[in-house]
């Protein structure tokens, strides 16, 4: 038989989950390929230097699927959620382009992912009827009812291979409570304790594509437990594949991971309880192939890669450009989705000159200025992550503003243009102490540097450069009080000489882009007047001297 006529058994019988499906032979040996991807985040082209994208995604996933049919095997393609939101051409579709390449890629299920409740009810809606395959999440209820299938069960030659679906439960915290309204974020692992055995019964094989992150050793600090602690609160998974961390989960020992994998390097996957966990890093930059056997009640990984997306190496001073060379051999883009996506990407370069709001006067953020002294760009940019997050205040690094926003008609392109680096707003649980200190670092990065802090929601009083006391919502600092802090991630990594709070343990990177965040908080309130930005209104008596 033709692997392509055996192609159309496997999608004939996926579609009928009862009657019970024939189950797998006695002692004959099953190969199953699963591949997958994960936080996929908006990527539906390559990047300036011609890294990842969907059309070169499509040559690695075509070619592996017809290898594993040539050699009778059968192969899956996962998605470990957070399709939605991270580059403006994406989010100005509403991701119809990467759910069209997701179909045409031949996807088989994806888990939901928070971001996937960044769009209205009805957007979402939009993208369910989309798909042609299903969005799946068990612990996401709406008035007592699964708002989404939990499972399905696929037929791959006989074997039974059950994909259950899991969000995590911060959901509800990261996102925009108007687009949640009724809904229920039930834990995952209660709901995988409830629902494994079912599957168990009904299935050879447990999968979990999972959105709920993969913390090494379950380290997953005030965050929602993720996958390592799933799978060590339930048995009878085979393997987890995950998103929502956005690494590469390879290990260099046992619960400990290799923070330094290099692309096309050896890739170990995480096991716990028998669970092989896997993620993929983020934005397509890989696809995973793992190569499992089943035989007898049996399913063992026999192999595990991630195979990088074109990425390129940086040279020695970590630049990466579009001749750089690329860590394995260079991937064709496949012509048929370069045909489809290229229209969605012309229009969304387009929609990039659409108006997004109007201001009476000009937003300053020359670099000499921003870099020395508060703006009404800088305490606008603050407001609108303040506004975002719901956070009580938020600083700004000067050099994270790159140009002014013009008098009268404000365009997209003019909001990327001053924030041109798509990072992303991250939030942080601080004591008083802890905002008292990080301030302090902050007021002293040095006029003229790109450390210099743009402050919104707080007003300090200093006294030759020592902060004396800081009020936050009217109200002195309390040090033992508790408050939220709104940075981005570069300045969260140390950027600009801010101290590293990627490591607080109430980090959280939000995923919501700057310039998406200060373009939504423009069209929000336009016109804007500038009047009402003017730093000053928001400093004490005593401002920063
Ligand atoms: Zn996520």
């Amino acid at each position: 038989m033709s692997p392509f006529i055996a192609g159309a058994l496997i999608l004939a019988l996926a579609g009928c989950s009862s009657p019970p499906l024939a189950g797998p032979e006695r002692d004959k040996t099953y190969a199953i390929t699963v591949l997958h991807t994960n936080d996929h985040h908006g990527r539906f082209w390559k990047n300036r230097d011609g890294e990842y994208g969907m059309a070169a995604r499509k040559t690695v996933v075509d070619a592996i699927r017809a290898e594993v049919a040539l050699a009778g095997g059968h192969s899956l393609l996962l998605d470990g959620g957070d399709v939605n939101t991270g580059v403006p051409e994406s989010d100005l579709q509403d991701a119809v382009p990467d759910f069209k390449g997701m179909n045409l890629l031949g996807y088989d299920a994806m888990a939901v992912g928070n971001h996937e409740f960044d769009k209205s009810p009805a957007v979402l809606a939009m993208q369910r009827q989309l798909a042609r395959f299903p969005l799946l999440s068990a612990n996401i209820y709406r008035q007592g009812e699964r708002l989404f299938d939990g499972y399905k069960i696929f037929s791959l030659g006989g074997v039974r291979i059950a994909v259950m679906g899991l969000t995590t439960e911060d959901t509800q915290r990261l996102g925009n409570p108007e687009n949640m309204q009724g809904l229920e974020f039930r834990s995952p692992i209660l709901e995988a304790k409830k629902l494994v055995p079912e599957l168990r019964d009904k299935a050879d094989v447990v999968i979990a594509a999972t959105h709920m992150g993969h913390y090494a050793d379950g380290q997953h600090g005030n965050q929602a437990p993720g996958d390592v602690e799933m799978a060590r609160a339930v048995p009878g998974i085979d393997l987890v594949v995950g998103g929502h961390t956005q690494n590469p989960a390879c290990m260099r020992a046992e619960n400990v991971l290799d923070t330094a994998y290099v692309p096309a390097g050896p890739c170990q996957p995480d096991r716990q309880n028998g669970a092989w966990i896997v993620q993929a890093h983020e934005w397509g930059k890989y696809v995973g192939r793992a190569d499992f056997q089943y035989r007898n009640g049996e399913f063992k990984l026999v192999k595990y890669g991630l195979i990088p997306i074109n990425l390129k190496m940086p040279d020695a001073a970590g630049n990466i450009t579009v001749a750089s060379s690329t860590y394995a051999a260079p991937i064709t883009e496949n012509a048929e989705m370069l045909a489809l996506l290229m229209p969605y990407q012309d229009f969304g370069l387009q929609k990039l000159q659409v108006e997004v709001g109007r201001s009476d006067a000009k937003f300053e953020g020359d670099r000499f200025v921003v870099r020395k002294q508060p703006t009404n760009l800088g305490l606008l940019i603050g407001l609108a992550m303040i506004d975002k997050t719901r956070a009580d205040f938020a600083v700004v690094n000067a050099g994270g503003i790159r140009d002014s926003l013009p008098a009268g008609v404000i365009t997209y392109k003019d909001v990327l243009k001053v924030q041109p680096f798509g990072n992303t707003l991250v939030t942080l649980d601080l004591t008083g102490r802890e905002v008292l200190d990080f301030l302090q670092v902050a007021t002293r990065l040095g006029s003229g540097s790109g450390g210099f802090p743009h402050l919104a929601g707080v007003e300090l009083i200093t006294a030759s450069g020592t902060i004396l006391q800081a009020r936050i919502r009217g109200e002195f600092v309390d040090p033992t009080k508790t408050y939220q802090m709104v940075i981005n991630n570069f300045m969260a990594v140390g950027g600009d000489g801010y101290p590293k709070m990627a490591v607080h343990p109430s980090f959280v990177n939000t995923g919501f882009v700057d310039a998406d965040v200060l373009r939504a908080y423009i069209a929000a309130r336009s016109p804007l007047r500038v009047a009402d930005f003017s730093p000053k209104l928001h400093l004490d008596a005593a401002p920063i001297q």
